[in-house]
């Protein structure tokens, strides 16, 4: 994330007693000594490094996303040159990462920007917000971490970490709600630096100390002001949590086939997608999904291939 390296420091800020401010030098404190050194928070990555690694990121661990996003980066270093190529070349380098649709999106998008934009990733939250495939967060991350802009950027690491320490609860609910989005936009810091610093340090820190299996409290830096903390940690005691079942899925199924066709040089018949999976309706099932999402193109005489167009 290419966001200011070091910050003015927040208790300076014109904030005032914004309820956030407790917590702002703390995690951006914490976030100067322990961010991870990741190539899209390098300053050469740039807005569009920024903008693909939020498209990875989303449904993907970091250590699987670093291979596939160097790759995809020295092989299409600029929106234009992803634009150049068929869709279906991005769901071929997508690889492994899940969730395939993402890299149509992304070519959907490196599409518009090299249209509408002259081939530079828009730097107004608006314009970004209407590119093909990009949504709330992706354009309040990309305005935040490539631009510094002030934006809340709500991502299932910042949800838990605003939920146990500002309204002391262990989980966030599973889909994001109107008052997390009030929540995190009255915790911004209101200087436009310091707000795009605090959205990468509270992200970071969900992701390193305050995780979902396990909360680090001992080397968290606000634990002093944790309201869930200080409450004794109180048992969720909410709607079950999601749960993230992949084995026997159509998803599982969606991906093998999928596997088939990526690493495939040439259209591949029907037999040939048939060997990956057992039962035949999941099967088909998982088959027509792709087709109808746009990730395999159906060919005469029974061939799929990855899609043109
Ligand atoms: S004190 Fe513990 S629960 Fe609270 S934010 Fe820090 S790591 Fe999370």
């Amino acid at each position: 994330m290419t966001v200011p390296t070091k910050s003015p420091h927040p208790m300076n800020s014109p904030v005032g007693d914004a309820p956030g401010e407790p917590f702002h030098a703390p995690v951006i404190d914490w976030f100067d000594e322990h961010a991870r050194d990741l190539p899209w928070r390098r300053p050469e990555a740039g807005s569009w490094g920024v903008m693909v690694s939020e498209f990875m990121l989303q449904q993907t661990p970091v250590n699987r996303v670093l291979p596939v996003y160097e790759q995809w980066l020295a092989r299409w270093p600029r929106p234009a040159d992803l634009a150049a190529e068929a869709p279906g070349e991005a769901v071929r380098a997508w690889g492994r990462l899940g969730y395939p649709r993402r890299a149509l999106r992304l070519h959907g998008a490196a599409v518009a920007i090299t249209e509408r934009h002259g081939g530079d990733v828009p730097t107004d939250h608006a314009q970004l917000l209407a590119l093909p495939g990009i949504g709330e967060y992706t354009a309040a991350a990309v305005a935040s971490f490539a631009y510094g802009q002030r934006h809340a950027v709500l991502d299932t690491n910042v949800r838990r970490v605003f939920a146990r320490a500002v309204t002391g609860v262990q989980y966030p609910p599973n889909a994001t709600t109107a008052a997390e989005r009030k929540l995190a936009r009255a915790l911004l810091p209101a200087d436009e630096g310091i707000a795009a610093r605090w959205a990468a340090a509270s992200m970071e820190l969900g992701a390193l100390v305050c995780t979902a299996r396990n909360e680090n409290c001992h080397r968290c830096p606000i634990a002093a002001q944790c309201a869930w903390r200080l409450a004794g940690k109180p048992e969720h005691d909410g709607p079950p949590r999601r749960g993230q079942t992949y084995a026997g899925t159509d998803r599982q199924v969606r991906g093998k086939l999928l596997a088939v066709l990526r690493e495939a040089p040439a259209p591949v018949p029907q037999a040939a997608l048939d060997r990956v999976w057992h039962e035949p309706v999941q099967r088909a099932r998982a088959l027509d999904g792709l087709v109808a999402d746009g990730l395999v193109e159906p060919l005469p005489g029974g061939l799929y291939r990855l899609p043109l167009t």
